[in-house]
This record gives structure tokens, sequence and C-alpha cells, in this order.
């Protein structure tokens, strides 16, 4: 049996690519905004230097004032004043021993950034030992605010970006990885169910091969044997229901892949018109226009007639889904080595919670009589044994679109 695939590994590998994804936007993010940051402390350190500078040449100013006419506020205010318009500073403070002559100008405010300087007045400018200032920091805000908002700009755009190109190819590497795994999966139910049958229908297959043969012995000989009518009759009713068993596990034997094809040198082409002329007239007669598309094709190692019962099936399906008329699709192609065969019909499609089930052995949505559930699941068993595989696309109102790829040339027995 084959191995079952049970861990679903996609769940983690998401969570990974999104902390990846975060963590490149926030790397971009950073080394976009670092420029800014640098921008910042060297226009703030500008700025302190300014206001050093003015600070030292208020401090002499001060000492020549005061060692001229004494501590008098008048000239002192008067001197402050100017040089604090001269030099953009908003607010000045000198710092007497006694708290009581301390003197202030301007206001404080609420500034944005820590500009204040301080400088330690010498004796000769007694009483007052400090000076401190505080320059004008609007302009400053103005020029950091405006490297902000370009950097945040860029920082936003490349964000972007990172976000939306390397990590979108990541979501669809991983979005192909889940279809894939999906498509294993069901894959593997398929084989695990077809084991289970294969066991079975072996069982069966010996017992009713010999009922039928002797079946078909008596009815054979009735005549001779003087048989009653009634009791042929019988005889040819268990005839035909033992042939319908032989059938469905036929059926069953295909798709468990336990039947063996001779493969010759086949022409899909032909493969695909053969099936189409035998089955135009019913088609026409139920309203279903067909659409031809047959590209020049290699020819391929197949079954032949296996083959035209996996497109008889597709065939049929898509007449029962079109009871009131519609159109037939059916391309071939090549793509790179596979041989294509689609098969698409503009029916009412098939329900998403049912497209997983619709290749299983019995199932069917069609009416007691109508269908065994063994088409798709045949088709399935016979593909698979050329090497191929089958899949479905399909969404409600649609119509279903069926896509059988084979290998160019090639296939197993
Ligand atoms: P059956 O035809 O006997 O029901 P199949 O295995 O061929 O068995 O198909 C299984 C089910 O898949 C169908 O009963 C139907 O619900 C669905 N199906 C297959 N082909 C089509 C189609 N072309 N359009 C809509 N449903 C489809």
């Amino acid at each position: 049996m084959a191995p079952h695939i049970t861990t679903p590994p996609f769940h983690d590998l998401e969570q990974q690519a999104r902390r990846l994804q975060r963590f490149f936007v926030a790397l971009v993010v950073i080394v976009a905004l670092l420029p800014a940051v640098v921008f910042v402390f060297l226009e703030i350190g500008h700025h302190r230097n300014h206001s050093r500078q003015a600070a030292g040449r208020l401090a002499e100013s001060l000492i020549g004032h005061v060692g001229r006419s004494g501590p008098n506020r008048v000239t002192i205010s008067e001197m402050v004043q100017a040089e604090m318009g001269a030099n953009d500073i908003v607010f000045l403070r000198l710092v007497a021993a006694d708290a009581g002559h301390s003197l202030s100008f301007g206001a404080p405010g609420q500034r944005v950034f820590p500009t204040q300087i301080s400088v330690s007045l010498p004796p000769a400018a007694a009483p007052f030992l400090e000076l401190q200032v505080q320059g004008d920091d609007r302009d400053l805000l103005r020029r950091v605010s405006r490297v902000f908002v370009i950097h945040l700009l860029v920082a936003s755009a490349l964000a972007l970006i990172v976000y939306r190109l390397p990590m979108r190819a990541l979501r669809l590497a991983l979005d192909e990885g889940k279809r894939t795994y999906e498509e294993l999966l069901h894959a593997d139910k398929l084989s695990a169910i077809g084991e289970v049958y294969a066991g079975l229908t072996h069982e069966i297959n010996n017992p009713l091969g010999v009922i039928l043969s002797r079946v078909r012995l008596l009815r054979g000989t009735a005549a001779e044997r003087g048989l009653p009518a009634d009791l042929a009759e019988d005889l040819e009713m268990i005839d035909r229901h033992g042939s319908r068993i032989a059938e469905i596990i036929r059926g069953l034997l295909a798709f468990a892949r336990k039947t063996t094809f001779e493969l010759t040198e086949t022409d899909l082409n032909r493969v695909v018109a053969d099936t189409i002329s035998f089955l135009e007239t019913p088609f026409a007669k139920q309203g279903v226009r067909l659409n031809i598309l047959l590209e020049s094709i290699p020819p391929l190692r197949a079954s032949p007639d296996h083959l035209q019962q996996v497109l008889v099936n597709l065939f049929n399906n898509a007449r029962d889904a079109m009871p009131n008329g519609g159109t037939l699709t059916i391309r071939t192609r090549l793509n790179d080595r596979d041989l294509v065969v689609e098969v698409q019909d503009t029916g009412p499609g098939i329900a998403p919670e049912i497209q997983g089930r619709i290749f299983d052995p019995f199932f069917t949505t069609k009416p007691v009589g109508h269908g065994t559930g063994m088409g798709l699941a045949v088709s399935y068993g016979i593909v698979r044994a050329h090497g191929g595989d089958i899949e479905v696309e399909s969404s409600p109102g649609q119509g279903a679109l069926f896509r059988v790829r084979l290998a160019a040339g090639g296939g197993r027995p």
C-alpha cells in the first residue's frame, strides 16, 4: 500500500513566511528612516552649537557691562534684549547666587528639542554665576519634519514593494505547494480505496467467472436439454445481472490499476475524433454543440481502447450536465512534454464541496438507475495507469473542465 501522507506542513510554512515578511518590512522601514534620525541628531547638535556661540558672546558682553557699571538691571536688560533678537534666542536667564537677584528674559515655552545651553560665568560677572539660553527651534522643527516626511514616504513605498513583490512570489509558491499537497492527499486516499477494492474484487471475480460461464453454458444448451421457457428466462436474467457485476468489477480493477494494458503507439487526436464520431448524433439530438480544437501533437504509447473509455465517460458526463443543450469544447495540445486533452462543458458546474469526491468509486449525484458513480473512478485509474493525471476545474454556474495530462511518448504498463 502506498505510504500515507498525514502531516499538513503548510500552516508552519505560512507562519514563517508571514514572520519573514514582517521582518523584511521592518528592516526596510528602519533602513529608510535611519538617515532621517541621523539628520535630526546632526541638526540638534548644529542648533546647540549656534546657541552656545551666542551664549559665549553674550557672556563676554555681560562681563564688560557688569565691569563698567555694576549689575545695573536696565543696561543689562537693554543689552540682553538686543542680543536675544540678533541671535534668535527666545529665553535667557542670568542665575545669581541669591535667587532674588536672578534675572529672566523671554519665555521658555514648550520646546520640542532639548536645545537649552548653560554657561558658567567667571567671577567678573558677579553676582551672576550662570547664563542659560534657549534658542528658537521652530526653524529646526520645520527642517526636521520635512526630512522625516520625505523619508517616511520613501520607507512606505519601499515597504510596499518588499511586501508585494518577493512575498507575492512566496505566497504563490506556497499556494502551489498547498495544491500539490492536496492533490497528493487525494491520490493517496484514492490509492488506499483502490487497495481495498482490489482485494474485494479479486475475491468476487473468480466465483463470478465460474457462475457466468456455467449460466452461459446452460443457456447455450437450453434447447437440447429441453429446459422450460421460464427457467431459460431466469437464466437470461442471471446472465444479465451477473454481467453487470462483472462490468462493475472490471471498472474497480481499472480504478485500482490492477488491469494490465497493452500499450501501442497511439495518435491521441485519432482516438478523440473516433470517440466523437459515434457520440455526435446523441449530442446533436440533445442540442449540444461540439467545439473541437485539436492541435497537432506527437504520438504516445497508450492503450487506445482505454483512453477511449475515459473520453466516453467525460463526454457522457458533460452531456448529462447539459440536458437542455449547451457547448462541449474538446481541446488537445502539447504542453511542454505533456499531451493535454480538455473536455469543457457549459453545464451547471460542480460544487466545491463535492469536487474532492467525484473520483471516488460509487460517488454519484445522479438518480438511481442513471449513474453508477464508476465513470470518473475508472477514468482516474486508466489515466494514472498511463502515468498521467486527471483534474477538474469548476465553479458553480460556470460549467466544468476536465483536464487529462499524459506523458508524450511515454506511459507505463
Ligand atoms: P456517474 O456519472 O455515474 O454519476 P461519475 O464518476 O462519472 O459517475 O461522476 C461522478 C459525479 O461527478 C457525477 O454524479 C456528477 O455529480 C459529477 N460530475 C461529473 N462530471 C460532471 C460534469 N461535467 N458536470 C457536473 N458534474 C459532473
